[in-house]
């Protein structure tokens, strides 16, 4: 197995006993998620980190990069995305979770990691002694085995005095040449997956592959605002762009359809059929028309949908949140409630959170900012 495929691990091996309570628990171990954890654990708290992808599908954003390097990530001087995760892996291994001794008094720090979808997450009351600083415990139940056809969900119950959302958001992606009938989003979008993260093929983000196709020709794949959004950021690496609506309305105003013909930056409102391709480079798409486009890149966005379901509202999470679902957060990184008011010990780190740029190095800042705030929560004075 080559290091770029290599699975995420599943758990650490060498654990000691958890804590019954964890200082923190951090949902997701992307970018945000890791910094989060690594931040509290270096300031001895026990930290639980709770990751899907060991046990689905789902393995964050960065992961999508599967062969084109971050070149802007920092410390790496240019990693892929699953190499990224491993990496990630490793930075935390070295704040295993363990027991020392402060002031005569012994107690759990580090990083306990655990494969598993995070549900459900509640508030509860702890027992007699148990302290707990936002005057609540949080409840996580995941769902900790790999979800297979015919099996029972295998869930368990995790226990801590913070929490911090660090679980990112999925991309939308657009139904061409899709496979009907699947009802997972993988098993669905298949075809259109072989060529994303892939240096000839789709992309999701302007401003990290815009590099890759310099004076070549951009295929921008969305309407509306994300459409001139993308055009607008391909112009620092191109002046041959491509807009495709793919069916929808282009809902430009005058003013900016002016500026794109002017650019010659060609609208096309038909429906796309089918992808172009060879091994995982896409080379084009075809029209309804039988038209074929062909582009070097292809930036596609169609908004995104932000993992944090297991934050339901009847269980009376009433979370502020931006137009695409994103949390709101305070200068602390708490999560902020409909009310305008920081929710107690509930913290929130990277791409879920609303108005922030959604790259690497924001990431581990806001992660870095929620992890230490969530420490600090533990001081008694
Ligand atoms: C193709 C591509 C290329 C990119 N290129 C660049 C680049 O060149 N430079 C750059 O700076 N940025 C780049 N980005 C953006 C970057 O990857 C993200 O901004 C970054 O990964 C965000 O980090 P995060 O930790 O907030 O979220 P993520 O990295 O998305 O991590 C979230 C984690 O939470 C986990 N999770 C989700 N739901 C649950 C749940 N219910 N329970 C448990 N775990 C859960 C996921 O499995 C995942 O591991 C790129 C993104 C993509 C998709």
């Amino acid at each position: 197995m080559t290091e770029a495929s290599a699975p995420i691990e599943a758990q650490q091996e060498d654990t000691l006993t958890p804590p019954s309570v964890f200082d923190v628990a951090v949902i997701g171990s992307g970018p945000a998620g890791s910094q989060s954890a690594v931040s509290a654990a270096h300031q001895t708290r026990s930290v639980l980190v709770i990751e899907a992808g060991a046990v689905s599908q789902r393995k964050g954003r960065a992961f999508w990069s599967k062969s084109v390097e971050f070149q802007d990530a920092p410390v790496f001087p240019g990693i892929t995305g699953p190499r990224l995760a491993n990496a990630l892996t490793a930075w935390m291994s070295a704040q295993v979770g363990r027991m020392v001794t402060i002031g005569g008094k012994s107690r759990h720090v580090g990083i306990w990691r655990r494969g598993g979808m995070v549900l459900r997450v509640t508030r509860v009351k702890p027992a007699e002694g148990v302290h707990a600083p936002a005057g609540h415990l949080f409840a996580i139940e995941a769902s900790t085995r790999p979800l297979k056809a015919g099996t029972k969900l295998t869930t368990e119950r995790f226990l801590a005095r913070s929490l911090v959302v660090a679980s990112g958001f999925e991309d939308i992606w657009p139904d061409i040449d899709i496979t009907e009938g699947a009802d997972r989003l993988y098993q669905t979008h298949r075809i259109l997956f072989r060529y994303a993260g892939n240096r000839k093929g789709w992309h999701v983000c302007i401003r990290c592959d815009g590099h890759l196709h310099l004076d070549e020709h951009i295929a921008v794949v969305a309407s509306g605002d994300f459409a001139w959004s993308i055009a607008r950021g391909a112009q620092d690496f191109t002046g041959h762009i491509t807009i495709l609506t793919n069916g929808a309305d282009p809902d430009f105003s005058d003013a900016r359809r002016a500026t794109l013909a002017e650019r010659n930056i060609e609208v096309i409102t038909e429906p796309i059929t089918a992808h172009i391709g060879k091994g995982t480079d896409l080379l084009g798409l075809k029209l309804s028309s039988g038209r074929e486009v062909f582009a070097d890149g292809f930036f596609v966005d169609y908004g995104l949908k932000a993992n944090r379901e297991y934050l339901a509202t009847d269980d009376g999470w009433d979370l502020k949140t931006d137009d695409e679902g994103l949390l709101v957060v305070d200068e602390d990184g708490a999560v902020v409630g409909a009310d305008g008011i920081a929710v107690p010990g509930l913290f929130a780190a990277g791409d879920i959170v609303a108005g922030q740029r959604n790259l690497i190095a924001t990431a581990f800042g806001l992660g870095q900012n929620a992890g230490l705030s969530a420490a600090d929560l533990m001081r008694d004075w």
